[in-house]
């Protein structure tokens, strides 16, 4: 025999055996019908939770989100006031439900725990003021790395700083006119 001829038959020698073994795994010794529920509980819906737990960023990228917005929003829970040795880094829209925002300064507040607490996960209650997101503004600009890498949306940010800021001064120029009794 030529020796292309000879590997010819060692190959048909080797894959006849094996796909039978494989044909009787497959088909017969393996349950092959699985119900579309089963189907669903088995392997669509751990790939959901997985995806739920998605992370964007590491500790090094929390640790210097933390140290910016502490620098920001300074050393007191914007809810209630208090100042307290263990303030919490918040997040506006909660992490479980919006994990991409997770590493982003634009959805960080700094609350106490009591506060952080009483808020928990359904709430999506923001607290800062407007100095708090002026302040932010004011950073973002200057700060090349937080608009690259920890910012989701700072047209939206901007836009709320200024409408709020506006209607501050409103308020303030509005408060100056009154008479002086
Ligand atoms: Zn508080």
């Amino acid at each position: 025999m030529m020796e292309y001829q000879k590997i010819f038959v060692s190959m048909i020698c080797y894959i006849t055996p094996l796909s039978v073994v494989l044909y009787v795994l497959l088909f017969h010794t393996l349950p092959t019908k699985v119900s579309a529920a089963n189907y669903y509980v088995n392997f669509v819906a751990p790939v959901i939770v997985e995806k739920s737990k998605l992370s964007y960023g590491n500790s090094a990228n929390w640790k210097y989100l933390r140290k910016k917005i502490f620098e920001v929003q300074g050393d007191r829970c914007l809810c209630c006031g208090k100042k307290s040795e263990q303030l919490h880094v918040d997040h506006i829209k909660p992490k479980s439900r919006y994990p991409h925002l997770e590493f982003m300064i634009d959805n960080l507040q700094v609350l106490c725990p009591e506060c952080n607490m009483k808020k928990s996960n359904s709430h999506e209650t923001d607290y800062r003021k407007t100095e708090h997101l002026v302040s932010l503004v004011r950073e973002i600009n200057n700060n090349k790395l937080l608009q690259r890498k920890y910012v989701y949306d700072f047209k939206v940010l901007e836009k709320l700083a200024n409408k709020r800021f506006k209607a501050e001064m409103k308020n303030r120029s509005y408060m100056q006119v009154l008479p002086i009794v």
